[in-house]
């Protein structure tokens, strides 16, 4: 990705989405191209927006006056001075899984803090949504504490727990109780790999029960931070009985679609 291929004419727009966990932005070309993204750890309240947006700047050779248009999403999208708008999570999760996949009709976005599952008409249109916002089980929050106590990374978590012959079940259902329930696992000698598998599983339990409430109409999509693990992933594919696709953009899915709205913007 380089100004380099950016000529004069093209319109640029930046989607900036501002997660709880981690901050996002991504800068498409003419509404369809991708030419610069950058991610950084930090979300809401932190400097995480301004470093995402400086790591974007510096890595595309692209400056704000550049870019037509400026969309903020995001649980801080409200907080965003940089953005000429905001718009609201579930629609550019949406949008940008369209541009993703191109046949998507279930977006099931497992975030920092919340878990959301979208269906989308065959137009691109968010038709119906359910969301987790309530509580840590069934969220990377769930996760990233749990990596803390087993003394692993999050990245992990999905290689680890799919090597799993004996899954543990966790039947805590509140995040709280789970550690408790992990550590006495834990204490009791249980092979660490096994509990891993059942967090991976805990997650896609809770998952899967709000999917329902929507439907898990295929061509299914995992978005979000949490669809780079590879055993929340299959054990959603178990749970709901279709397969699910991911794409290495997954975490920037939001900002896509914010991306996308700014040209539509832009081109009025
Ligand atoms: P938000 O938009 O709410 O800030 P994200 O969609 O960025 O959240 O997801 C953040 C969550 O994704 C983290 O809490 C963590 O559990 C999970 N996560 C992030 N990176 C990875 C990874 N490489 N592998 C597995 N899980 C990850």
């Amino acid at each position: 990705m380089s100004s380099q291929n950016i000529i004069k004419n093209d319109v640029l727009t930046l989607g900036i989405d501002i997660g709880s966990t981690t901050s996002k932005c991504v800068a498409v070309k003419n509404g369809g191209q991708i030419v610069g993204k950058a991610l950084i750890q930090n979300g809401i309240g932190t400097t995480g927006p301004q470093r995402a947006l400086q790591q974007l700047f510096d890595s595309s050779g692209i400056s704000l006056p550049d870019f037509a248009y400026v969309i903020a999403t995001g649980y801080g999208r409200f907080t965003c001075d940089t953005a000429n708008s905001e718009m609201s999570e579930l629609s550019c999760h949406a949008k940008g899984a369209r541009l993703l996949f191109a046949d998507v009709s279930t977006v099931i976005d497992i975030g920092g803090q919340d878990a959301k599952v979208m269906r989308i008409d065959s137009g691109g249109v968010l038709e119906n949504f359910a969301m987790n916002d309530k509580c840590a089980a069934g969220t990377g929050r769930f996760l990233d504490v749990m990596a803390r106590i087993l003394e692993l990374s999050v990245e992990d978590l999905g290689e680890t727990g799919n090597q799993s012959t004996s899954v543990v079940e966790i039947s805590s259902t509140c995040t709280v109780f789970a550690e408790t329930e992990v550590i006495s696992q834990l204490a009791r000698g249980t092979n660490r790999i096994d509990v891993v598998a059942g967090i991976n599983k805990s997650v896609a339990s809770r998952v899967s029960g709000l999917v329902k409430r929507v439907g898990a109409v295929p061509l299914v999509v995992l978005t979000g931070g949490v669809a780079q693990n590879i055993g929340v992933r299959s054990a959603l594919e178990t749970q709901l009985g279709v397969p699910i696709h991911i794409s290495p953009l997954s975490q920037y899915t939001g900002a896509i679609g914010a991306a996308l709205f700014a040209y539509e913007i832009a081109c009025r």
